[in-house]
């Protein structure tokens, strides 16, 4: 889930995702809300923290801003991914959101979720209507969760591997698990055997493992090394795998190409090439098109490890 959003639109993108292909993305909840406040968060830090399920976005207009978006599209994208300022699941309406989009008939379903909601039933069977369930685990005992996650009150680690295990049951075939490592917090010997333990009782379809990529919530937060992740991908005695730079090109649709650029980094920091491949332009061109988005204020620079990320103002 990915930065800022914003008040009236609920569609992003498409984008080109790590996991997902072409992902037009969907936000539900607006400004960020989750029921977790992990320090490598992309989206900066949750001021609203809760683990209370409530009224976000209107259903209707949210169905009506993805038919519009998917009128536009010359190429229909590979999945409608719900993800954006914060955590789906809490938005009470997410069954009636999923049957509606389903109803379109125009591409998958994917949810991106932390996960800390599965263990209420309703929020499962909700879950159940995607076609793909992306849920995350980053942390199995509680001293690790509270300081990567820093989760809202009411929300343990134990009840939710329980409620993935639960989950698991209602989409067989279509749950693919997501672990975040952070140098220092969730990567050390004792910490590991408990994700995976867990991971294997949970039984996903996949593993994908993930580390800090572009600037987080917490400053000094810090990326696992690429060989590293491949090591600990290997003990995972489930299908594991490190996730990989997306590899679809975007094709520059209608629509004003920097605005789009703008509101898909608000939510989510950008490098020129993820731009140049979202966009489907070169780099020269990317870079013209950002030193203009930055001179006239609407982007502005970041530095994570040793690149330059732009987010929208
Ligand atoms: S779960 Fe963590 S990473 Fe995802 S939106 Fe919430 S705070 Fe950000």
């Amino acid at each position: 889930m990915s930065g800022g959003g914003s008040a009236d639109q609920a569609v992003f993108g498409p984008v080109p995702s790590r996991r997902l292909g072409l992902s037009l993305g969907v936000d539900l909840l607006w400004p960020k809300t989750c029921t977790l406040d992990c320090v490598y968060c992309e989206l900066g830090p949750t001021n609203q923290l809760t683990a209370r399920r409530g009224v976000f976005r209107d259903p209707d207009e949210v169905l009506a801003q993805v038919a519009e978006r998917l009128d536009q599209l010359e190429r229909p994208p590979d999945f409608i991914t719900l993800a954006g300022s914060g955590e789906p699941t809490l938005h009470q309406d997410l069954g009636r959101v999923l049957q509606d989009l389903k109803s379109l008939g125009r591409a998958k379903l994917a949810v991106l979720t932390n996960g800390t909601l599965t263990p209420d039933p309703e929020v499962r069977r909700a879950l159940a209507l995607a076609d793909v369930v992306v849920p995350s685990l980053d942390a199995v005992s509680p001293d690790v969760f509270a300081r990567i996650n820093r989760p809202a009150a009411g929300v343990h680690p134990e009840e939710i591997v329980e409620g993935l295990i639960a989950l698991r049951e209602a989409v067989r075939g279509r749950l693919w698990l997501e672990v975040l490592l952070v140098a220092g917090i969730n990567d050390r010997e004792a910490e590991l055997a408990r994700i995976i333990a867990a991971a294997e009782r949970i039984g996903p379809d996949r593993v994908q493992l993930n580390t800090v990529v572009r600037p987080p919530a917490v400053s000094g937060v810090k990326a696992v090394g690429g060989r590293r992740l491949a090591e600990i991908a290997e003990r995972f005695n489930l299908d594991c795998e490190v996730i990989a730079e997306p590899t679809v090109r975007a094709r520059p649709e209608r629509g004003e190409l920097a605005a789009e650029v703008v509101e898909m980094t608000r939510r989510r920091p950008c490098t020129i090439d993820d731009l140049a491949n979202m966009a489907g332009l070169d780099r020269r061109r990317t870079k013209e098109l950002v030193r203009r988005l930055l001179k006239a204020g609407r982007l502005k620079t970041e530095l994570h490890g040793q690149q330059i990320f732009y987010r929208g103002v």
